[in-house]
């Protein structure tokens, strides 16, 4: 099924994010996860591209056996280094194993390096086209609640959003974000600019003090007085500051359904046990349509 076509079917879809491995000898390590998360039956599992594609023959062979488990697989691409014939020809590999469905996203350049003059890409949008050109993949894009970090201000962000629409793209996932009400304000705020594609929020439940760090360093999401209460008082007892991110999460994700927000994207970090938890905390919450 392709991830357009589940958005269309009633009630609430919540899929789930896993990375692959970066070495041979760990891809036994990753199907175990991912066996775990697919025994959850999330609405898809999406499978993320190191950057500048350095796992690329992981991230197919994930996503192949994500589908061979039964479930959808979105497998993520980037396009900052590539050439136009080495994305057919991932396009192509992935057609063949099955995978029908791709995240379309630049990627970035090492830190400190500039665009090569004859960049086959240079963003986003271009890969969308691309992808198009090359025929059978339902397509999503990246988008930011709070703003790209490199984006002149928030509403020309919004209008490289409509550059991604008009190119095709079906369906858009958020950034990570941790308050709901900068999520409804950018979803307003895209509408207004004419987006109209169906967005899947992005949740990521912070479970150990080495993922803050990692959120800070790669995004600039904000964090609400609730959020940093929590990492004050537990950041430093493992034990307790997973509950507590378990916590905040599935109470995320229920403001999130009862304000109308159907598609939610799990960033598991590879955790199923984290994954499953939230599951269960949902459990009736994800069956119903509630309208
Ligand atoms: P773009 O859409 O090209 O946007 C980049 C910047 O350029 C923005 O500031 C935008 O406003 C601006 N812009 C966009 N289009 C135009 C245009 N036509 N003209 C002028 N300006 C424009 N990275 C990885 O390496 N691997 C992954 O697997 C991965 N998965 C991700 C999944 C999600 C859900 C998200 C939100 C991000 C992910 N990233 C991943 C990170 C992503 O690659 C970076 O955030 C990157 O800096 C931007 O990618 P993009 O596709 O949004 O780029």
């Amino acid at each position: 099924m392709t991830i357009r076509e589940t958005f269309q079917t009633p009630g609430v879809h919540l899929s789930c994010e896993v990375f692959p491995p970066k070495a041979f000898d760990k891809l036994d390590d990753a199907r175990a996860v991912v066996r775990a998360i697919c025994q959850l039956r999330p609405a898809y599992v999406s499978v993320t591209y190191g950057a500048a594609g350095n796992t690329q023959r992981f991230t197919q062979e994930i996503s192949a056996y994500v589908q061979s488990l039964g479930v959808t697989a979105l497998s993520h691409l980037t396009c900052v280094n590539a050439t136009r014939d080495a994305v057919n020809g991932v396009l192509d590999a992935l057609q063949a194993q099955g995978v029908h469905n791709v995240l379309a996203l630049r990627g970035d350049l090492p830190e400190g390096a500039a665009f090569p003059t004859d960049a086959h890409f240079r963003h986003a949008n271009e890969l969308i086209a691309a992808i198009h050109a090359h025929g059978g993949f339902c397509v999503g894009a990246a988008c930011y609640p709070e703003g790209h970090p490199e984006a002149f201000d928030r509403d020309r962000d919004l209008d490289s959003l409509r550059f991604k629409q008009d190119a095709g793209a079906d369906f858009l996932t958020t950034q990570m974000f941790f308050d709901n009400t900068v999520l409804y304000q950018f979803l307003f705020r895209a509408l207004k600019k004419g987006v109209t594609l169906p967005v899947s929020a992005g949740v990521m439940p912070v479970v150990n003090a080495r993922q803050i760090r990692r959120i800070l360093s790669l995004s600039s999401a904000s964090l609400p007085q609730r959020f940093l209460a929590i990492l004050d008082r537990f950041g430093r007892d493992p034990a307790s500051m997973e509950k507590a991110g378990i916590a905040y999460a599935t109470d995320q994700i229920i403001d999130l359904v009862a304000n109308g927000v159907n598609h939610i994207h799990l960033y598991t970090m590879n955790r199923p046990d984290v994954a499953r938890a939230i599951f269960q905390n949902l459990g009736p919450i994800l069956e119903g349509s509630h309208e």
